[in-house]
């Protein structure tokens, strides 16, 4: 969960521990499998090969537009819901948790092939919220603190319950990717009697894990200057979103874009135009990806709006 508005935050969310069904509900189903004979014994390995068989009626399929493919998945074990669910604040744990969700999005897919990395950014978080919905309960609850303020300046500091309808969001995801393959957006730029334009599309889950991989690496370098590092992780999340650059309507060919620490110092160095106007475009044309994890609602104590945004830590949330 990031909160609009860091510097006075109009919110702070508490994850609720009330809800209906919890993971422990889902826990106690998969220790007490219906199939498993109770009047003969069993032993721990046939135990194990049986239930690991395929059975069709827990599978759930999810489409990939941007791959143009349908992939079937099986439920989560117990290990699996507890190695998705955990969450971090830590630059360096977003990384490694996000490599753990990949994994587990390849051991619990029927199609051996799948690489989850190749998603892009918003069809990874679609997936996730997929796995969310048909593994955990439907909803997610949070209780919200409000932290409007009247007119003397006091605090609401109502708190509420409010319940984020997970379909909703799911439904939303799949219309921003399934527009996103033919999204043609692009950013030029004259230089030198040149014309430069950046072919712009949502980055794949293995640039946004570089990108995490590459700010944090200078975080340790430079810890001295937290500023410098934040605007080098800025500039390498800005040119994730670059899928290919072209010169004089030539395209610039070359491996560089797989690696985005190099792309990022090659840009920096080489090119002169309007970073933030860049940053402004960028906003618009990807607006309405970030518009879905933006929730605003109503404090019922003193009825001004309350914001936040959703984060995919939030579609794992442990009471
Ligand atoms: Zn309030």
């Amino acid at each position: 969960m990031t909160e609009e508005n860091s510097n006075k935050p109009p919110v702070t969310i508490k994850k609720s521990t009330s809800k209906k069904t919890s993971i422990h509900d889902n826990i106690e189903e998969t220790i007490n499998p219906k199939k498993v004979e109770t009047d003969n014994t069993i032993s721990f390995d046939a135990l194990s090969k049986l239930l690991s068989t395929n059975d069709a009626s827990g599978f759930y399929d999810i489409t990939i537009p941007s791959l143009g493919k349908t992939y079937s998945f099986k439920q989560l074990t117990v290990g699996q819901q507890r190695s998705i669910s955990k969450n971090s604040e830590d630059f360096k744990d977003r990384e490694l948790q996000t490599k753990i969700r990949l994994g587990i999005i390849k051991q619990i897919c029927l199609d051996k092939d799948i690489d989850p990395e190749k998603f892009t950014w918003p069809e990874f978080v679609y997936t996730l919220a997929q796995i969310r919905d048909n593994n955990f309960t439907d909803d997610i609850a949070f209780t919200l603190t409000c932290h409007n303020k009247d007119d003397e300046g006091n605090e609401c500091l109502g708190k509420f319950d409010y319940t984020v309808d997970l379909g909703s969001i799911i439904k939303k995801l799949e219309t921003v990717i399934t527009e996103a393959i033919n999204i043609n957006k692009s950013y030029s730029f004259e230089m030198n009697g040149h014309n430069i334009e950046f072919i712009l599309n949502y980055p794949i889950t293995k640039k946004y894990l570089d990108m995490i991989n590459y700010g944090s690496k200078f975080k340790t370098k430079v810890n001295d200057k937290l500023e410098d590092a934040e605007d080098l992780s800025l500039s390498a999340f800005a040119y994730s979103y670059i899928r290919q650059i072209k010169f004089d309507d030539k395209p610039v060919e070359g491996s560089m874009y797989n690696n985005i620490e190099a792309l990022s110092k090659f840009i920096d160095s080489t090119f002169k135009f309007d970073f933030n106007d860049y940053l402004i475009k960028l906003d618009e044309n990807f607006k309405q990806y970030i518009d879905v994890l933006n929730i605003t609602t109503t404090c019922p104590k003193c009825g001004k709006e309350v914001k936040f945004s959703l984060d995919i830590d939030d579609f794992f949330i442990r009471s």
